[in-house]
């Protein structure tokens, strides 16, 4: 890994299954679940979608301070009373400095999570670089267009790609730094899918599995 690589994966939290929160100019988190620590309320939230595994208020309530923006589809948002933002796919927004543009994420050999849903994955740039959060989506030819420094990508399988798929679409999105395996070790999928998916990429691309943390 190189020091840039090293610098922003520093910032990026992986707090289990599909949350992660990175500390930059702005505390932001993704799909809060199973928080154990809110003593540092959240500046951003963004949710991916409705599922309870993604969107949990008991969660994203404990997250809540009174600078904090929740980001999400309306579904989800329903659930809040607190500063929001709805988005779809394709939607730009700013918030502050931050800037968060909502890409889609859907399935293609399984139900799970409709397109029609217009349910999203994330990409932020803060800090100068950019962080996309895939969300729970199979390989999708949107992935074609993201550009980004890191990518987060889901590997269980079931509801989300396999580690095999979740290679292919790394390949496709070819992040500037590193992909970072996410989707696993919580609900579904084992520490192996991650292991398996870094081995499909070795050589490819920098593949990061973070240690889960607070
Ligand atoms: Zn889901």
């Amino acid at each position: 890994m190189d020091s840039e690589t090293q610098t922003y994966c520093d910032k990026i939290h992986w707090l289990g299954h599909d949350t992660f929160k990175i500390t930059g100019t702005k505390l932001l988190y993704f799909d809060p679940f199973k928080i154990a620590n809110a003593d540092q309320k959240a500046d951003i939230i963004l949710i991916t979608h409705e599922h309870f595994d993604h969107c949990s208020p008991e969660d994203v309530n404990k997250l809540i301070g009174k600078n904090t923006t929740i980001v999400g589809p309306p579904d989800c948002l329903k659930n809040f009373s607190a500063k929001m933002k709805e988005i779809k796919p394709g939607d730009k927004i700013k918030i502050g400095e931050i800037e968060i543009e909502a890409v889609p994420a859907y399935n293609v050999n399984k139900d799970f999570h409709p397109k029609k849903n217009n349910w999203v994955g994330y990409i932020v740039s803060m800090d100068g670089f950019k962080v996309y959060h895939a969300g729970d989506t199979d390989r999708i030819p949107e992935m074609k267009k993201v550009h980004t420094g890191i990518a987060l990508l889901p590997v269980s399988g079931t509801y989300v790609m396999t580690p095999e798929e979740a290679a292919e679409a790394a390949l496709d999105i070819d992040p500037r730094l590193a992909a970072i395996p996410m989707h696993y070790g919580s609900i579904i999928g084992q520490a192996s899918d991650a292991e398996k998916f870094k081995e499909i990429l070795a050589g490819k691309i920098d593949v990061v599995i973070k240690a889960r943390s607070e």
